[in-house]
């Protein structure tokens, strides 16, 4: 049995059903999980542990629904900083293939501790190449150490360049094994109970690189053991054509043929998805990972997200691989959401349905997309809000900083509206992650070496 109190919050942001803003606020932590959130002067006066959190804004961790954390090795490679998808992609391909398993441990602790550092504190991982003896176990075990929640996805793929795929042949896997170790990861690491630090995912990349039959065989495998199943999907104008030009369909529908609609799917990205689309999306349960910046660095385009908040579907915050943001920001993406929000509202209009009460998205909104809204993305009835039950994963910012200087009028805003910062606290299950500013899991200077060592390897061609 172990309690941590949490006293004094300047402003401590439920997100619970009425979405409250407690004002000298607190919580009640006993092993991992919340016991109450209250105002400061109504919690117990003592704990195991107990920080004062004045003059500080209390959040619920932020949960990023898209990554590829090994990307963190490529980011501005110099010949891709200037490409779409599909240019990008084959310049980066070569040069992913010469990834080895302590290459994805480095780059997923890179990537975590950047999460960590900005108010992260789950995240979900595709990962869908596999070179030189690299696992997801790599990622999983690496992973941990840093302290986040992870929602590792089995990424795949099948579909080389010799079948009219995108990827080189050398990056493919065979279709058996794939399944055989989509299946062994499941049985060994899923933890489908509430707390759950570890969650596996089916994840065939793209409808570009698999096979039809690779993504009925990986739902039906997914729903044998009832865990999620993630791919992307209308990313570009690009992948629109090659899907109705290869199989007939335009990339949702291919979805719905395929048995990849539901409430235990989500895809990353929805940019180029229309009213019929969005709808089905809603009645269907299915859930989206925006992720903006990648959206915008790559030319992508714009997702209508607030036409499918309006509509109801689930949308969740992603960064995307560290070589299309390049970074692993997801205050930082929160704020991207809501201005890129902005821009589409701007260029076409508020919302298709005209049923909102505020025309632009709210800092609010695009808080609630990076909480709430992804832990219903990745199906976690656990995590996303500051509620009695729920486990015990919180951000925490000082407010005195020069960046909130003039801001302080509405702190919770000001955490969007202003320049994206460094956290003060990142707490997972009632255990520091990030302490007074510090990442604790981790020695930093020397993860940020080994990583820079591999990068500088891998981009040399050996
Ligand atoms: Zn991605």
């Amino acid at each position: 049995m172990s309690t941590l109190l949490v006293k004094h919050a300047a402003v401590l942001v439920t997100m619970d059903d009425h979405r409250r803003e407690i004002l000298d606020g607190g919580l009640f932590i006993r092993d991992g999980f919340i016991e109450q959130v209250e105002h400061t002067g109504s919690l117990p006066e003592s704990a195991d542990k107990v920080i004062d959190l004045s003059d500080h804004v209390v959040l619920p961790g932020l949960i990023n629904t898209h990554h590829h954390f090994y990307q963190t090795l490529t980011r501005a490679v110099p010949a891709a900083q200037d490409a779409n998808l599909f240019n990008w992609l084959k310049t980066l391909y070569p040069i992913w293939a010469r990834m080895k398993p302590e290459d994805i441990q480095v780059s997923t602790q890179v990537a975590l501790a950047e999460l960590a550092l900005s108010g992260c504190t789950a995240a979900s991982d595709h990962l869908y190449i596999f070179p030189n003896g690299s696992q997801l176990d790599d990622e999983i075990n690496a992973g941990q150490q840093v302290g986040l929640r992870l929602h590792a996805s089995r990424g795949s793929m099948s579909l080389g360049e010799s079948s009219g795929g995108l990827p080189p042949d050398s990056v493919v896997e065979e279709e058996g094994f794939i399944l055989q170790d989509s299946q062994r990861l499941i049985e060994t690491y899923h933890d489908p109970n509430p707390g759950a630090m570890v969650q596996v995912v089916l994840a065939p990349c793209s409808p570009f690189s698999v096979t039809a039959d690779l993504m009925r065989q990986s739902a039906a495998l997914a729903r044998e053991y009832s865990v999620q199943l993630h791919t992307h999907l209308a990313e570009t104008q690009d992948e629109e054509v090659f899907c109705v030009e290869k199989f007939g369909y335009r990339p949702v529908a291919y979805m719905d043929v395929l048995n990849w609609t539901g409430s235990d799917v989500w895809f990353a990205h929805s940019v180029y998805v229309n009213s019929d689309e969005i709808e089905l999306y809603a009645q269907t349960g299915c859930g989206v990972a925006h992720c903006p910046t990648s959206n915008m660095r790559l030319a992508s385009g714009i997702a209508p997200i607030v036409d499918m908040v309006d509509a109801g579907v689930k949308v969740g915050l992603g960064v995307d691989g560290s070589a299309s943001n390049d970074g692993s920001h997801l205050l930082e993406e929160a704020r991207q959401a809501m201005m890129v929000a902005r821009v589409r509202a701007g260029l076409f209009g508020a919302s298709l349905s005209n049923s909102r009460e505020t025309p632009l998205m709210t800092a609010r909104q695009a808080l609630e997309i990076a909480t709430r809204g992804s832990a219903s993305v990745l199906g976690r009835a656990d995590l996303g809000s500051l509620e009695v039950g729920k486990c015990a994963d919180f951000t925490a910012i000082n407010l005195n900083r020069l960046g909130y200087a003039g801001a302080l009028h509405d702190p919770v805003a000001a955490v969007i509206f202003c320049a994206p910062v460094q956290v003060d606290y990142t707490v997972v299950g009632g255990n520091m992650v990030v302490e007074r500013g510090q990442l604790v899991t981790v020695d930093l200077p020397v993860l940020i070496e080994s990583h820079n060592k591999a990068a500088h390897r891998l981009l040399a061609g050996s």
